[in-house]
């Protein structure tokens, strides 16, 4: 197996694949006038297994397209939309988020969990825009800073890891200056890390090592995994996921 491959593998049996928590996707649907609409059309983007996907389809009577790159996630998300009973209503797509093949101002919300990065925050929020309805919503979870200032060691990571990393107030004024309103924003709290992401993963670490015979790449995955956990555990009260909530504005 590649390398990528075993992340999946690693991943894909998890109640999510990133930090997050149904109380936190149901605290930035609140924040949506019309998510109890009739008729409405979602679209999750780098969906993982479906997470949020599954606290939309419960919570709303909306259309939702789920899309992932990776076909394995998609696979588990239909599991779970077979036993929630929501399979009418829910769509996969494997595709990329570089080359999304949507037709324009098609959906009335654009949500994304911690998966923007991938494209990067401004170009994604950019691109995506067209795929909106005139005034619909974007809802997405992106790494921010949480202070104002920070230790070198936190601050160099970073820089080299995803240096579109900001704080909160920036990544609003990025979101102005692309044609979005801001509507609301807060901070994912620690148990959507520790308890919600980081603990489930965990408890698979000795059984995905023996699966693959702990092989070189195996284990270079745990060692990557368990120093990103350190790192939060460390300095966790310098960064986080910010969910920002913004609708699309013309002139
Ligand atoms: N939203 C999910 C959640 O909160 O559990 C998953 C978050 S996970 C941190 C990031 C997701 O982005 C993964 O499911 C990954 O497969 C997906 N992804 C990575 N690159 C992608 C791409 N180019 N296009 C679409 N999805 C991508």
């Amino acid at each position: 197996m590649t390398e990528l491959e075993l992340l999946v593998d690693l991943h894909k049996d998890n109640e999510r694949q990133g930090p997050g928590s149904e109380a936190e996707t149901l605290r930035a649907l609140s924040l949506i006038e019309t998510a109890h609409n009739d008729g409405l059309k979602i679209a999750d983007i780098g969906c993982g297994s479906g997470a949020s996907t599954m606290v939309l389809a419960q919570n709303t009577t909306a259309n939702i397209t789920a899309v992932d790159l990776f076909p394995e996630f998609l696979d588990k998300l239909r599991v779970q939309a077979q036993q929630l009973g929501l399979t009418q209503r829910i769509h996969t797509v494997a595709q990329s988020m570089e080359e999304l093949s949507f037709e324009d101002e098609s959906f009335d919300i654009i949500w994304s969990e911690g998966a923007i990065y991938n494209k990067g925050f401004e170009k994604g929020i950019q691109q995506w825009r067209r795929f909106l309805k005139h005034g619909g919503y974007l809802a997405v979870s992106e790494i921010s800073w949480t202070t104002h200032s920070r230790p070198k060691e936190l601050e160099d990571f970073w820089m080299a890891a995803y240096p579109e990393i900001d704080t909160v107030s920036g990544k609003i004024k990025t979101l102005e200056e692309n044609g979005y309103q801001p509507i609301g924003h807060f901070i994912l709290p620690v148990a959507c890390w520790t308890d919600h992401y980081y603990a489930p993963v965990q408890s698979r670490f000795d059984d995905f090592l023996s699966r693959h015979n702990h092989s070189e790449t195996a284990k270079a995955i745990i060692k990557a995994e368990e120093e990103e956990i350190a790192l939060y555990n460390r300095y966790k009260k310098y960064y986080s996921y910010g969910f920002y909530v913004a609708r699309r504005v013309d002139f």
